[in-house]
């Protein structure tokens, strides 16, 4: 789950971390209204999940209220990348003299934390990672240990920090590290770390992806999903508890267990097709929970058939095929169906589809065959 940079920030500022005063905004009028309150300089920020906000024109300083009401009117209106811009943040403007990159996430290759620098922060990271990665000083962090004094000091001299701000530059570490680490999160970033000319260090714009996985430890975080921002499908199949991922191809799948539902993913391109959607529909197979699989999968107008996969284990293969049949008759899908049922009451379960008209098959190989040469043919 992607958090929004005022939501960031504020997590960010429980754990230490220094950053501007202000507050978001659903309109100009109360984006003034903010900016009064916070007086001179304002930046107003669009605040959507997206990088490359300032590139885009969603980022921009206002010397006084009324500017600041008449660029949050602009913003609010725009589209950055997709997506409309709901909300703007009001945050007191800083005169910036140097930005700096700082962020945490987890490096799967060195199965460690690991947190990352750089003097060359700012809108142009992404090049900088490119074209000259040596400027991305990187440290890995025992996660049982946590983030040391030393490894901070390592950081400051490896961006070449003057040694003034060593003291404030390590508190913002540790306290990006624990915001990481406390909130089951896979990113946590400052990007621009910036130092005033006043001589202080602030985190001017904020980012956080958490673990969808572990939010259920977190129902505060959970609170702050912004549904108006996700694929719409995925929302739907979180309600059901359905584990839903949109992709592009034209074979939609509906399988239980989520290996199972990779491996047919796999099979079917190499029979020539491409999955439409990673879809594990979970133990227990019932009616209801399979029309909204259904629903799902032929929301999408890409799909020309669905391959459906079932294991049946503990959930009899009868049961699960007037499970399928009771969905078909409330979605009534228009694209060919092909299903492949093993286990207990398999036999049962495929001649009950086989009267309904279903195309069966016995191994995976067959139905995904089956699947790309549905979809060939069309609808
Ligand atoms: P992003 O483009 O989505 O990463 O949005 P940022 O919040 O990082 O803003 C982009 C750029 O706008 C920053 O790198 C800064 O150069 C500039 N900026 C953001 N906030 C301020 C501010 O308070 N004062 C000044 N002078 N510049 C700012
Ligand atoms: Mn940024």
């Amino acid at each position: 789950m992607k958090l929004h940079e005022y939501q960031s920030k504020n997590i960010f500022a429980k754990y230490g971390v220094p950053i501007p005063p202000g507050r978001v905004a659903a309109t100009a009028a109360e984006a003034r209204q903010i900016a009064e309150e916070l007086g001179g300089r304002v930046v107003v920020k669009s605040q959507v999940l997206v990088g490359g906000r300032g590139k885009a024109g969603g980022v921009k300083l206002a010397k006084s209220p009324e500017e600041a009401e008449e660029l949050a009117a602009k913003i609010l209106s725009m589209e950055i990348k997709g997506l409309p811009v709901r909300k703007v943040l009001v945050d007191k403007a800083a005169n910036i003299e140097t930005e700096i990159y700082l962020g945490v996430t987890n490096d799967r290759a060195a199965r460690k934390p690991v947190i990352m620098a750089s003097a060359a922060g700012g809108v142009d990271i992404e090049e900088v990672a490119r074209e000259t990665p040596e400027k991305i000083i990187k440290v890995h962090i025992d996660p049982l240990l946590g983030l040391q004094g030393y490894q901070t000091r390592d950081l400051a001299a490896g961006i070449d920090l003057p040694k003034e701000h060593w003291r404030a530059f390590g508190k913002i570490c540790t306290g990006l590290w624990e915001a990481y680490y406390h909130s089951d999160a896979t990113l946590a970033e400052i990007n621009p770390l910036v130092i005033t000319a006043e001589g202080e260090l602030l985190a001017v714009d904020g980012k956080m992806l958490i673990d969808d996985n572990g939010l259920f430890r977190h129902p505060d975080l959970a609170e702050m999903r912004d549904l108006d921002v996700e694929d719409p499908t995925e929302v739907e199949a979180r309600k059901y508890g359905l584990s839903f991922i949109k992709l592009d191809g034209n074979i939609g799948c509906m399988v239980n267990g989520a290996g199972l539902a990779m491996a047919t993913m796999d099979i079917t391109k190499l029979f020539g097709g491409l999955p439409a959607n990673f879809l594990d529909i979970g133990g227990g197979a019932n009616a209801d929970k399979v029309a909204a699989a259904f629903r799902l999968i032929l929301s999408d107008p890409k799909v020309e058939a669905v391959l459906i996969n079932i294991f049946g284990g503990i959930t009899r293969g009868d049961e699960v095929a007037r499970g399928i049949l009771a969905a078909m008759d409330e979605v009534k899908p228009d694209v060919p169906m092909v299903v492949r049922l093993v286990g207990t009451n398999a036999e049962e379960g495929r001649q009950l589809l086989a009267d309904a008209n279903m195309i069966t098959a016995e191994t995976l190989a067959d139905a995904a065959k089956k699947a790309v040469a549905a979809a060939k043919g069309g609808k």
